[in-house]
């Protein structure tokens, strides 16, 4: 495959390579094999036995050579750990909340969240669901209702802000419900679900006044917000000119709160935090996380793990860090999409997510079309992409029936600092292969569900 070099803005790697991780290509005997003790699931296939590891981008980035060093510097006392302290004040520093729990990952910090605020009855807006989250808020007895706009849906709609909240949804529902059943907003940055799509801070800041006037809390999930913080500098009026970390510090200063899973934009491979403005449910969490954690100055982390993110934050919000973060993701986008590949679009900042539906028509969505595109991407090349569509959608409570989200998404997300231009460009090569080879392929059945987010271990047999 050939790149015209106009549409590859420079951005070398603002970092060089001091420890390699050596990697095993298999044979497509092996491969076989692998798959189908893994229940055609790409969760359940052992690292090993992967090439290019796009299964996700949590917890998977490198560590800089300042992060390891932090590890040494790890104060592994069970109170009072200096290290608390440093990530305290990082926290306070660049998003600006007052007060911080740490948590081992960010469904920690989001079962706290869910148990102190929402109560039986209750209903949770959110711009789109991420797993973790909406299941969180059904154990603590919410409802989560969907407010993000419908472009969000719409895997061809070139929306700038497909991440934006839908202002008319959320008012809908709370004059339906009452704002007294709606214990806060949940808003995300780079929607997951919908491709890693931005909000824009103009819709922030509506959504922020909203919430003020009806006394509202918006509560962020700000696992991807350094991210999503480049695209409003990017595309929104106003903002060319300003700072990640300023932009960073403008949207938290809009919220009340947030969750964090430290394994995306923080650059570590565990951790996690809740952080916020009110001392009455800081002081609930703190005392909560004692339970499911650990004490409220490590919150499940090693005194090192918590330096290492410290660090991470500070690295973060590097220009030239989230520039070439950003520009390998559009590098990979840009040759699927010269390719034909049906992605969606805008390509976001963490993944390119391919339209199975599209790309494999003749399947039924109960045929579970992404799940068969990534087993079948694995089978080509090695390759380990995620399921973002049917199987990860679940049941409704309510009905027991599969969701049939309107998005049915492979997603090959990169860690962050781990892969090579050259990786990029094999990646893209066999997605290719498969797209030429797409007729011959066939759907899945499920054959083992699990309760809980059944995606991460449900199995499955070809259907022929
Ligand atoms: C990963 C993720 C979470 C959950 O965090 P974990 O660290 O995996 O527990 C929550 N929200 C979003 C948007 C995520 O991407």
């Amino acid at each position: 495959m050939t790149m015209k070099t106009s549409h590859r803005p420079s951005w070398a790697e603002p970092y060089k390579i001091k420890t390699v991780e050596l990697i095993r290509m298999t044979t497509r005997e092996e491969r076989e094999q692998a798959i189908r003790e893994a229940g055609y699931n790409t969760f359940l296939i052992r690292s090993r036995d992967v090439y290019i590891d796009l299964l996700t981008d949590s917890g998977t980035s490198a560590m800089s050579d300042r992060q390891w060093a932090g590890l040494m510097m790890g104060d592994e006392a069970y109170s009072g750990s200096e290290n608390f302290y440093h990530l305290q004040d990082a926290v306070r520093e660049y998003y600006g909340y007052k007060y911080l729990v740490p948590t081992h990952q960010g469904r920690g910090a989001e079962n706290l969240l869910s148990q102190i605020m929402i109560k039986e009855g209750d209903y949770v807006p959110g711009n789109m669901y991420f797993t973790t989250t909406r299941l969180h808020q059904e154990l603590a007895g919410g409802t989560f209702v969907d407010v993000i706009i419908d472009e969000a849906h719409d895997p061809a709609s070139r929306h700038p802000f497909k991440g934006n909240v839908d202002m008319e949804k959320l008012d809908r529902l709370v004059q339906e419900v009452g704002a007294e059943n709606v214990p806060y907003i949940s808003l995300e940055g780079n929607v997951n679900m919908a491709g890693g799509q931005p909000f824009s801070m103009a819709n922030l800041k509506e959504l922020n006044s909203y919430c003020r006037k009806h006394n509202i809390p918006i509560m962020l999930d700000a696992t991807r917000t350094i991210e999503n913080a480049w695209f409003i500098r990017e595309r929104e009026d106003g903002y060319a000119d300003k700072s990640l970390r300023s932009i960073l510090r403008e949207i938290c200063d809009l919220t009340d709160g947030c969750t964090m899973s430290a394994k995306k934009d923080l650059l570590v491979n565990i951790g996690g935090f809740f952080a916020c403005n009110d001392e009455s449910i800081f002081l609930k969490a703190q005392n909560m996380v004692v339970v499911y954690e650990g004490l409220h100055t490590y919150g499940g982390l090693a005194g090192r793990d918590m330096e290492a993110m410290a660090i991470g934050i500070r690295e973060a919000v590097m220009e030239e860090h989230q520039a070439s973060r950003i520009g390998q993701v559009r590098y990979l986008g840009d040759m699927l999409r010269q390719a034909g590949v049906p992605i969606v679009n805008p390509i976001g900042s963490h993944a390119i997510f391919i339209d199975a539906r599209k790309f494999l028509p003749h399947l039924d969505q109960d045929e579970y079309p992404a799940q068969s595109l990534a087993a079948e991407l694995y089978l080509e090349a090695g390759i380990r992409a995620m399921e973002r569509g049917n199987v990860s959608a679940g049941r409704d409570p309510v009905t027991g029936k599969n969701r049939h989200p309107a998005l049915e998404l492979v997603r090959l997300t990169l860690p962050r600092r781990v892969y090579t231009q050259a990786h990029m460009d094999v990646v893209a090569e066999s997605v290719v292969r498969v797209f030429e080879n797409r007729d011959n392929i066939k759907g899945l059945k499920m054959i083992y569900e699990p309760e809980y987010l059944r995606f991460f271990q449900a199995r499955f047999e070809p259907l022929t």
